[in-house]
């Protein structure tokens, strides 16, 4: 018997009607929560910086 291994990301499940966290536009698919690529680009590079940005500052 197979399992099937379902790794879904919260940021996926959101509302299908929701605004790119990035620019405020309305998102698109298929880069929902987002608008574009480049802005769900954006994000994760903000994301990680902030998680970065939170070691560095623990100093
Ligand atoms: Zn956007």
């Amino acid at each position: 018997m197979e399992v099937k291994k379902s790794k879904k990301n919260n940021i996926i499940s959101l509302k299908k009607k929701s605004k790119c966290p990035t620019c405020k536009k309305v998102s698109k698919e298929p880069f929902i929560p987002f608008c574009s690529k480049k802005c769900a680009n954006l994000d994760l590079l903000k994301w990680l910086t902030d998680e970065h940005g939170l070691e560095i500052k623990s100093d």
